[in-house]
């Protein structure tokens, strides 16, 4: 694992998808997912070309079936034909035939090893033998021979995507819902490439929940260096959502893996339109970049801290507040949303002799900040210790990318007390507040708001799911102490909505289906419907709060 005080990419092989290439060697590459119909071939091609000149690098289309993939292979054709040349990847589920279809038309196929030959998972506890598990590996290996010698014949790449809502119930089995279940996962099928010295093969680790998709990254890294094999990753957190909070939660994942030096392509999923993506991924690959050749920050980390898994966040008292809190430039008039910060600057000199503030002194600003950390915490210290960053940035997008990408790897250390942004040129002070509040969210160290789950949509969604997100959101935002899903397909949204208490999930065209947790509760709404209806259930529940 690399230093968190050093910024340096690790070393992978190089994967050639099309014209692209993929590894340490390279810049890092920024994609994203059509979310149209694959089998309508010129909306799909449109949108693509709408990815491509957004600046984004690789495309991908969901490949439900053999037709799919087919159309897959003819809107390549209406591409190439305009002069696009932007790499094609097919994302496939539970189907090993459209796999092997689409390996022969796309420059990539990702498959996802919870469903590649398991069937749908049942959540079922299945005590195996040895022989019996051995066997189910014998069955991943016999699958994947035919896919390796169609893409080695097309010189078609490979991307092994694991997802924390769809782990077979084999790996659930054996190892929980965990990220240790999700780098095994992953592992399983990545023998037997390495065993067939097919290294055209990239990796992605996703969940919903930045901690749980930071530590199955980490894991799978470890995993993979112990056994030798130096795979390039892609990173992504899926079912970010939308708008402010989807940006954040984006950030802090991927920022916190890349700012690790892990990651050699990323996908900033929004419930967006696609090309909407791209200059959020850009920015993100961009601003962590700009942190290569920094200069040297001395730093050991402190005795027995495993990133892996860290110790429990800090929770000692700031100004009678429950730590992590937020502190706040601004003063209490610039504040007049319903946010307000934990404490305002100008108090602090009353209470300044119980606080420590750091701040930066490094480009590689985390690293600077972890490694003053780590120190502090070697040495015993017992007083609260805030990070204190300032950005000179107008545009509140990059100042919460920013923010997020550096703030988020020190929050989830868990050796800090609180964040202080400070950015005096932002236009709304606001801004900065809710930043800060979101990023201690996304890090799953502090709850302050509901937090929205939603997928980006995808050629199976039937229905308009960002206006879903909005009127689910206009609804229920209230709800702080909920987390609530809005997913595009039935096939997928149930697992992959992960730890939701609600789910509002796309059943058939303009139908919807309502889950508590993991269980169906309503069945095929009208769409019109199923916002009210979601409330109705919230209620029964004796969820619901008045708006205050
Ligand atoms: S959950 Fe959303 S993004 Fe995932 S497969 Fe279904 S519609 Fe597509």
């Amino acid at each position: 694992m690399p230093s968190p005080f050093d910024y340096r990419r690790r070393s992978t092989v190089t994967v050639r998808v099309g014209n692209v290439t993929i590894g340490s060697e390279w810049p890092i590459r920024v994609q994203s997912m059509t979310n149209t119909d694959t089998n309508d071939v010129e909306r799909s091609a449109e949108q693509c070309l709408r990815i491509a000149q957004a600046g984004g690098e690789i495309v991908r289309l969901t490949a439900q079936g053999v037709r799919e993939a087919e159309s897959i292979g003819m809107i390549s054709n209406l591409l190439r034909k305009q002069g696009c040349d932007v790499p094609l990847v097919a994302d496939i589920h539970f189907n090993p035939r459209a796999a092997l279809a689409a390996a022969a038309l796309a420059e990539k196929v990702r498959i996802n090893p919870g469903n590649f030959v398991d069937p749908a998972r049942k959540f079922n506890h299945i005590d195996y033998t040895p022989e019996q598990y051995q066997a189910e590996l014998d069955r991943i290996r016999e699958a994947l021979l035919p896919l390796i010698q169609i893409c080695r014949d097309h010189n078609t790449a490979l991307r092994i995507g694991v997802n924390h809502g769809s782990l077979s119930d084999r790996i659930m089995s054996r190892y929980g819902n965990t990220p240790a279940g999700m780098a095994e996962s992953a592992m399983e099928f990545l023998r037997v490439l390495n065993a067939e010295h097919f290294t055209d093969v990239v990796i992605s680790m996703k969940a919903s929940n930045v901690v749980v998709m930071v530590e199955a990254v980490r894991r799978v890294v470890r995993a993979m260096d112990s056994e030798g094999m130096r795979f390039p990753l892609h990173l992504g957190v899926t079912e970010a959502g939308f708008g402010e909070d989807g940006r954040i939660k984006s950030a802090v994942g991927i920022g916190t893996l890349l700012a690790d030096g892990l990651g050699d392509t990323v996908r900033v999923s929004l419930s967006e339109p696609p090309e909407d993506e791209i200059p959020v991924a850009r920015l993100l690959v961009d601003y962590i970049a700009g942190r290569k050749n920094h200069p040297e920050i001395a730093g050991t980390l402190c005795r027995g801290y495993d990133p892996l898994c860290p110790p429990p966040m800090r929770r000692l008292s700031v100004d009678g507040k429950q730590t992590p809190v937020v502190i706040a430039s601004a003063t209490p008039e610039e504040i007049t949303g319903s946010m307000k910060p934990d404490i305002y600057a100008d108090r602090l000199a009353e209470i300044y002799d119980q606080l420590l503030v750091i701040t930066p002194d490094n480009i590689n600003i985390p690293g600077s900040l972890l490694a003053q950390l780590h120190e502090l915490a070697e040495s015993g210290n017992t007083l609260p210790v805030v990070v204190k960053v300032t950005y000179g940035d107008t545009d509140p997008q990059t100042l919460q990318v920013k923010a997020a990408a550096d703030l988020g790897p020190v929050v989830m250390s868990h050796l800090c007390d609180g964040i202080w942004i400070e950015a005096p040129d932002a236009p709304a002070q606001d801004t900065v507040v809710q930043t800060a509040f979101s990023i201690l969210q996304a890090a799953r160290v502090r709850t302050t708001k509901t937090e929205f789950i939603s997928c980006p949509s995808c050629g199976r969604t039937m229905f308009d799911l960002q206006k879903a997100v909005k009127d689910v959101q206009a609804a229920t935002a209230h709800l702080t102490h909920l987390r609530i899903a809005v997913m595009g397909c039935i096939v997928n949204g149930p697992g992959e909505m992960a730890d939701a208490d609600y789910g509002y999930v796309g059943a058939a065209r303009n139908c919807v289906s309502l889950f508590r947790n993991r269980e169906c509760v309503k069945m095929n709404i009208p769409q019109e419907q199923a916002v009210d209806q979601l409330v109705e259930l919230i209620k029964a529940d004796g969820q619901w709060k008045q708006p205050t």
